[in-house]
This record gives C-alpha cells, sequence and structure tokens, in this order.
C-alpha cells in the first residue's frame, strides 16, 4: 500500500502564493466533477528536493480532456487537446500552460468505481513512469489536498539521493531512458541506483539504443547537452559506451575531453557578457565531441540523429569553413603576430555564433581565442554610417564599386583608420574620386 503523507504544508510555504492558488483551482474543478486531480512527476520530486520548478503536470483519474475543457471554461484559458493521447494543454491568457494527462481509461469500462479501483488506476499509469523519483503524486482534491501517493519508494529514492528504475525490463521497453537516468542523475547530484547501472550495461550490451529513432535519440543527447553543466553527463555516457551509438568513431579520447571542458569555459564567458543573441549551447558541445571526426563522419553521426538535410548541409560548410579558418590562422600568425581587426573579422564573418565559441574551445592558442572573444564582444557589430543611398548622395553612380568602397570604409572603420562620421564621409568621398572617372566612362559604355 502507498505510503500516504501530507504535503500540504511544503505546498503553502515552498511554492509562489499564485502557484498554490491555481493548485486549489485544479482540485476545486475536479471536486465538482467528481474527479481525482494529481499533480505529478517532476514538478513533485522538485518540490520535495526544494529545487524551483513550476512546471505543473497534471494527471486526471479520469477524462482529462473533460476536466481540462471544464477547468478552461472556469478561467479563462484555452485548450488543446490530443484526442489519441487523451492529453490536453491548457493555455493561460499570459500563456502559462499546464499539461493534463488522463489515467488509464480502463477506468471508464468498470461500472461501479471504487476508491480502490480509482487508486489502482494511478498506480497502473504511474507504473509506466521512467524512474521511481518520478512517480510521486499530490492529490489537489479539497478534502484530501496534499495527500502524497508514493506507490513505489520514491521519496526514499529521493533521500539516498538514487535513480532508479520501476522493473527490469525499463531499459528494453525504452532505451532513451538510459539517457534520462545520466541526465537526473547529473543534474540532481544523485548517483543511478547499482542495480539500475547492470541493466544500462546489459541494455548496452544488447545493443538495444540501435532500436532507437534517430530523432528521439537526437532529442536525448539535445536535453543532456542542454543542462548546466553537461561534461558529467557527458563523461557518463563515454563510461557507458553511448557514445558509439551516435558513431563508431565518437570516443572521449583526452583531446575531446579538453575540448568539451573548454567549451565549458567559454561559454561561461559568453554568458558573462550578457550578449543579446542566444547561443545554442548544445550545438557547440555537439561540435566539441565531434571534434576529431572527419567530414564523412560527421556527415555520419548527423544522419544517424536524423539531421534534416537542409540543416546538416549548412553545418557541414560552416564546419569545414571554420576548421580552414582556423588553419589559416596559425599560418598567419607564424608570419607576423601583429594582427588588424579587419582581418579578425574576415575571418569569422559570416560564420554562427555555435561555431565561432567552438573555434575559441578547441583553439590551442590564446590569441585565437583572444581574437574570437574581440570579434564576439565587438567587431562583429561594428558598421559604417553610409549605407547604399550615402554614397549615392555623394555622387556616386550606380555600379560594382559600391561593393568595394562599402568593404573599404568597412576596414577603416574597423581598424580604427576612420573613428567619426565625418572622417569615414570624407575618405568615402576620397574614394569616390579616385577613379570616378572609371566609373562614370564604365557607366557610359
Ligand atoms: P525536466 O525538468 O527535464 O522537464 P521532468 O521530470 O519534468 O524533468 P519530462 O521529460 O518533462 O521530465 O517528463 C515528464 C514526466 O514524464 C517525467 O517526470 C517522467 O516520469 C515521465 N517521462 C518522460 N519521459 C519518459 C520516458 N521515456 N519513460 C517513462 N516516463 C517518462
Amino acid at each position: 500500500s502507498p505510503k500516504n503523507r501530507s504535503i500540504a504544508g511544503l505546498l503553502g510555504k515552498r511554492l509562489p502564493v499564485a502557484a498554490g492558488k491555481l493548485l486549489h483551482d485544479l482540485g476545486t474543478v475536479g471536486d465538482e466533477l467528481g474527479l481525482a486531480v494529481y499533480a505529478i512527476g517532476g514538478f513533485v520530486r522538485d518540490l520535495l528536493l526544494g529545487v524551483a520548478n513550476l512546471d505543473i503536470d497534471v494527471t486526471v483519474e479520469g477524462d482529462g480532456i473533460f476536466f481540462a475543457e471544464q477547468f478552461a471554461a472556469r478561467h479563462g484559458c484555452r485548450v488543446r487537446s490530443h484526442r489519441t493521447f487523451s492529453t490536453a494543454v491548457v493555455i493561460f491568457p499570459d500563456g502559462a500552460k499546464i499539461d493534463v494527462a488522463s489515467t488509464r481509461l480502463e477506468y471508464y469500462e468498470s461500472p461501479g468505481v471504487l476508491p480502490t479501483v480509482e487508486r489502482s488506476s494511478l498506480r497502473h499509469d504511474l507504473y509506466r513512469r521512467d524512474f521511481t523519483i518520478n512517480t510521486l503524486a499530490v492529490c489537489l482534491n479539497g478534502p484530501s489536498f496534499g495527500r502524497l501517493t508514493d506507490y513505489f519508494g520514491g521519496q526514499q529514492d529521493l533521500q539516498e539521493r538514487l535513480v532508479r528504475v520501476l522493473h527490469n525490463l525499463s531499459f528494453v521497453e525504452d532505451p532513451t531512458r538510459v539517457f534520462r537516468a545520466i541526465r537526473f542523475e547529473q543534474r540532481l547530484g544523485f548517483h543511478i541506483a547499482p542495480h539500475t547501472e547492470n541493466l544500462i550495461r546489459s541494455a548496452v550490451r544488447m545493443n538495444v539504443l540501435n532500436k532507437v529513432g534517430g530523432l528521439r535519440l537526437l532529442n536525448e543527447l539535445i536535453q543532456i547537452l542542454r543542462e548546466n553543466e553537461p561534461v558529467g553527463a557527458i563523461v557518463r555516457m563515454a563510461g557507458f559506451g553511448l557514445l558509439p551509438f551516435v558513431h563508431p568513431a565518437l570516443k572521449l579520447l583526452p583531446e575531446i575531453r579538453r575540448v568539451v571542458e573548454e567549451t565549458g569555459r567559454v561559454l561561461a564567458w559568453f554568458r558573462l557578457l550578457y550578449l543579446p543573441d542566444a547561443c545554442e549551447q548544445w550545438q557547440v558541445y555537439f561540435l566539441a565531441l565531434g571534434d576529431r571526426l572527419t567530414t564523412d563522419e560527421f556527415h555520419d553521426a548527423c544522419r544517424r540523429l536524423a539531421v534534416p538535410g537542409r540543416i546538416s548541409t549548412k553545418v557541414f560548410s560552416h564546419r569545414r569553413q571554420a576548421l580552414g579558418t582556423l588553419d589559416a590562422i596559425q599560418r598567419r600568425l607564424r608570419r607576423n603576430p601583429e594582427v588588424r581587426n579587419s582581418e579578425i573579422y574576415d575571418w569569422f564573418h559570416g560564420l554562427p555564433l555555435e561555431m565561432l565559441l567552438y573555434l575559441a574551445a578547441r583553439a590551442n592558442r590564446e590569441e585565437v581565442r583572444r581574437f574570437v572573444s574581440q570579434y564576439v564582444s565587438r567587431l562583429r557589430q561594428v558598421r559604417c554610417s553610409l549605407d547604399g543611398d550615402g554614397l549615392a548622395a555623394l555622387g556616386l553612380a550606380p555600379g560594382p564599386r559600391f561593393r568595394t568602397i562599402m568593404d573599404r570604409l568597412l576596414v577603416a572603420r574597423l581598424d580604427g583608420e576612420v573613428v567619426n562620421d565625418e572622417q569615414e564621409r570624407a575618405l568615402a568621398l576620397l574614394l569616390i574620386a579616385s577613379d570616378g572617372g572609371a566609373s562614370v566612362a564604365k557607366m557610359h559604355h
């Protein structure tokens, strides 16, 4: 029988007032409809751990879609429902969302629904979950608001900080749980329980991960690489032998590990700059992991992960360009260590931010990191004040010289030859005059 205790006090203490009220509102609608309503999963786990998480998942014993529609009608929300899965999303006017699921619908097939049947239906639903720590449910109905349901020892595993599956076939049933186990372990600072770890090893030996579709594998990888500090999880994936399922040549060699760890530092630096544009952290880590892959191998890895061709084509060409640039920089530095801003601009211009941060992480030289830093934080924002219309107003006739003069003005800006609009205008006039005759002649041709 489940260990029930009330965590109503905790709900009152740890949640913002609005969130607490929302839980009560959900329970009230459940009371009115005669449906048992639970907050469930990650929300309850994090609540007990004292980790902020307002991502509330609700499970209704019975018809979750009906519940969602009734709740929405009373609280001015919209509903998006998925009939095939008996799930719904309640969308609040401010954009906040709550996922609503239904327990198994066998519930409807038994006419005289007894409380024990209801409870076993919730239990059945929870049994399909990944780990014990995710199986805790809190009742939201008025009379028993805050009552915790713990069928599988989730509270004890939270206490002992263990990630544990519910049964031996869990990873065979859904191999993506291998990645989820690592993700939760590393995020929460837990351990995968010894028996669960053995089950992972045997799942790996049985190659069950080969059965996971590319998109699902990619999705798990992305979720891991988006975690705050993914290096531990990467090390763990390598330890379990998971990387070769992405590509046989993918190994966490010491030099790759260096690039991966350096990636963490580069990203931390980037965040400190508070740059407005978001950077896809997972992409930088993915590039770092694949650092030693040849272009063909990288291509195969992307194909295994079902990365759409349109995207992967772009990634390959950027990756090739980036690695070529790095070689060019090394050669250039051997010739002369003095580098002009316009050269830096020229090297990095056109490469996505993720690729630049990867270059900074994989470069062994301090200078390269400094160049990337200068480009990202300053140079890429540099603009001329004159545009095409401005040049035309200064007397430049339409033609190919627009491009070359604009480029020349940008170089002057980057290298500090001109430092204000006045000087830029003077230089523009000089450039236009220098062979203005030629462009006029060309025009008349
Ligand atoms: P996160 O903070 O990463 O969102 P979460 O616990 O909310 O953590 P989700 O991936 O949003 O995780 O999943 C919600 C719930 O659904 C989990 O608590 C888990 O119990 C269940 N779940 C998700 N994926 C699986 C799976 N592959 N197998 C079994 N249960 C799963």
